[in-house]
């Protein structure tokens, strides 16, 4: 058999493409770094898990409906969806997770020669999935740990179709107000997408932090992402949506893969919505009072910490943080080390559980020792 001719069959900008190398399985790291037990803190999961109700789904999940398809448009949870933010269900589509949702956008409006604009240090996958799709990502550097919002209309051109805002911004903690959203909406104009992802909206307690879901009567080419994955506890599940205007979203849903998300994601997330147990509150204190712990004891070692909204923070270390990384993984702490969102030196921890924040703070002091 011949090898297929990979120069002539790949465009240039998929074979230039670094591939994104995900960290192994938690026994195979263990078994790696030799720790009897490891605390996740690179991922902001949420340590209390789904909300009691969405575990009792997934407990008793029947397993004959294994064999069913579910339903291909999340019908019922869209339904759920509009109820909670007052919109319509077709203004919804729901995805196997935020990270399908941003392809189903980029598909939608960009073709080759156009562009996308974010920032330099936000979540990586916006930029990701236009370059691997040919699409060139304007990427501007945050000012003052945040987005730049004059920067970003100054890199817009004729090609810019979407500009993707990380609100509150994985992973400095940053959020644009309301006024400096709705500022921004009204300079981008009607002409270009503006993307909002929300994916820590449960978990700002600001006063004059904006609802998306507010502004689209308002803003019809806005678009506002949520997803399931980390207030809500249900990550494994990979399930998340976007909410735009009728127009924009009857676009979308052309290049949304139907029947992508899971009869138990599905089912979960409606059990999560539904939640009247307080696991919003009790995660919100939670993070509230190990953000708290965890500035006071990193800002005593004199370590400068970026903290602000979000159940993450990011903390500069006076060594590579990725030489940290395996450090803290042979004390069993797991974080992300940020080279890899272009912020050397600096490291992000999830706020999670006090055991957790105790044993991440004596790990580092351990290998700053
Ligand atoms: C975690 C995260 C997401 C979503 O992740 P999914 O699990 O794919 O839903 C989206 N945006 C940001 C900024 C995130 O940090």
């Amino acid at each position: 058999m011949t090898q297929p001719n990979l120069d002539s069959l790949v465009p240039a900008y998929v074979r230039e493409f670094e591939p994104y190398i995900p960290s192994k399985p938690d026994p195979e790291l263990m078994r790696l770094y030799g720790c009897k037990r490891l605390f996740r803190l690179n991922n902001n999961e949420n340590p209390l898990g789904p909300p009691p109700g969405a575990q009792e789904v997934i407990r008793r999940f029947p397993p004959p409906q294994g064999a069913l398809y579910p339903s291909g448009d999340s019908y019922y949870l869209r339904g759920a969806i509009g109820d909670l933010h007052g919109v319509d269900p077709d203004q919804i589509l729901v995805g196997k997770a935020a990270n399908e949702v941003i392809a189903f956008v980029i598909k939608a409006f960009c073709e080759q020669g156009d562009n996308i604009v974010t920032a330099d240090k936000t979540f990586a996958v916006y930029e990701w999935v236009a370059v691997f799709s040919g699409i060139e990502a304007r990427i501007i550097p945050l000012k003052d740990q945040g987005f730049d919002d004059a920067a970003m209309l100054a890199a817009i051109d004729d090609r810019t179709k979407i500009l993707f805002v990380c609100n509150p911004n994985n992973p400095t903690g940053s959020y644009w107000t309301r006024e400096r959203l709705k500022a921004f909406l009204d300079a981008v104009g009607g002409r270009r997408i503006v993307v909002v992802d929300e994916a820590y909206f449960e978990f700002v307690e600001k006063d004059d932090y904006p609802n998306g879901m507010a502004l689209l009567g308002d803003y019809p080419n806005l678009v506002v992402f949520r997803t399931f994955s980390k207030m809500y506890g249900l990550a494994a599940l990979r399930i998340g949506y976007l909410v735009g205007s009728p127009e924009v979203v009857d676009m979308i849903r052309r290049t949304c893969i139907v029947y992508s998300v899971n009869r138990v994601a599905q089912e979960a997330a409606l059990a999560a919505l539904r939640d009247d147990t307080g696991h919003i509150q009790r995660t919100r204190d939670l993070v509230r009072q190990s953000r708290a712990f965890l500035v006071g004891e990193l800002t005593k070692m004199g370590l400068p910490v970026i903290a602000g909204e979000g159940n993450y923070l990011v903390v500069k270390i006076p060594v590579s943080d990725t030489l940290a990384y395996r450090k803290l993984m042979k004390e069993g702490v797991v974080i992300r080390p940020m080279t890899g969102f272009r912020y050397p030196n600096h490291i992000r921890i999830t706020l999670a559980q006090q055991e957790a924040m105790e044993a991440f703070v004596a790990a580092l002091k351990k290998i700053l020792a």
